[in-house]
């Protein structure tokens, strides 16, 4: 579905250019939920920029490129860095983070619903006709058509959020990329959301990425995730494998500060902060906070490699699996 080839991807600032994907090559797979977790700051979100193809200045693609292909309905389609905007809305979507943000307070959601229908995908069809089609799948959703005749300030933070992920789904896009979809909603509307999410994967049997810093949310609902670590990954693999045995002391850590039920003891959080990605340490990024570091992990930046069949992760502790498949 999505291929990301040896991307770098960096901001200008008045203060130079600061590198946040470095290195990044990684494929997604057909009707999989794809994973993306780390700490705040770590270039989760802007790696879901760079896979929509949202590159504007003060952004930039410094080397690699992301290829996206597919079947649809018995039409093949491909499209790569630079004009996968031409797949938008019908092949990839994508749900942002902030849905206060990105609808117009302006305007009725039927208006933005009418607004983000290409007119190629309404054909001979009359406003209405399109109208009914966007009542017919909201319902599909358990969404009350009435809400299309709603301003945005009008709803909850939780109905907005699932009123851009109908908006963003509506055309059956083969992917959906959803930047922390769940971030400012209570746990309940959370719920509500992945199952929303979720249930649209399996029913149309699409691809879906989601990018979040909560891993109970990575647990739930993905079935591989990749950690990321100021801006590459230091370990991917299937969540349950990940989660059962993970590789890397970073994921190691990230794990072991979840709480669990029953389970009083307190939890350690992991200590320190992630480098500045304007001046990170040389050799491994984490080892500043690794409590396994060693001398080499200060000199050398360890390779991202294959542990075993389908489990890759970057720490010199680590070997590498000779004759594994991905
Ligand atoms: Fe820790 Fe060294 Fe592995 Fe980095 S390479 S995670 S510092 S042991």
């Amino acid at each position: 579905m999505l291929k990301i080839e040896n991307l770098c991807a960096s901001y200008h600032t008045i203060d130079g250019q600061v590198h946040v994907v470095k290195d990044v090559h990684f494929d997604i797979f057909d009707n999989e939920v794809f994973g993306i977790a780390g700490e705040s700051g770590c270039g989760k979100t802007t790696l879901l920029r760079v896979l929509y193809d949202i590159i504007a200045y003060p952004l930039q693609i410094d080397s690699g490129r992301v290829v996206l292909s597919g079947e649809k309905k018995g039409q093949p389609f491909h499209a790569e860095t630079g004009n996968i905007r031409k797949a938008w809305w019908k092949h990839v979507s994508y749900v942002p983070q902030a849905a206060q943000s990105v609808l117009n307070p302006i305007m009725k959601l039927k208006e933005q619903f009418l607004d983000s229908i290409p007119l190629s995908d309404r054909g001979e069809e009359s406003k209405e006709q399109t109208l009914a089609r966007v009542q017919a799948y909201l319902e599909e959703l358990s969404l009350s058509p009435d809400v299309l005749e709603a301003y945005p300030f009008q709803l909850s933070g939780g109905m907005r959020q699932r009123a851009i992920i109908a908006l963003a789904t509506f055309m059956a896009p083969s992917l959906i990329l959803a930047d922390e979809p769940t971030t400012a909603l209570d746990v309940v509307v959370q719920r509500g959301i992945l199952m929303m999410l979720t249930r649209l994967q399996k029913q149309y049997r699409n691809t879906l990425v989601i990018v979040s810093h909560d891993m109970g949310v990575h647990y739930q609902i993905t079935d591989r995730i990749g950690i990321m670590y100021s801006g590459s990954f230091v370990e991917l693999g299937p969540t349950a494998e990940l989660f059962a045995e993970p590789l890397h002391p970073y994921s190691r850590m990230l794990i072991s500060a979840l709480p669990v039920v029953g389970d009083k003891s307190q939890r350690v959080g992991i200590p320190g902060r992630p480098p500045s990605l304007k001046d990170p340490p040389p050799g491994c990024r984490f080892a500043p906070r690794c409590p396994q570091a060693f001398e080499r992990c200060t000199q050398e930046v360890p390779r991202f490699i294959q542990v075993r069949p389908g489990r890759f992760a970057a720490c010199h502790l680590l070997k590498e699996e000779v004759g594994a498949h991905a």
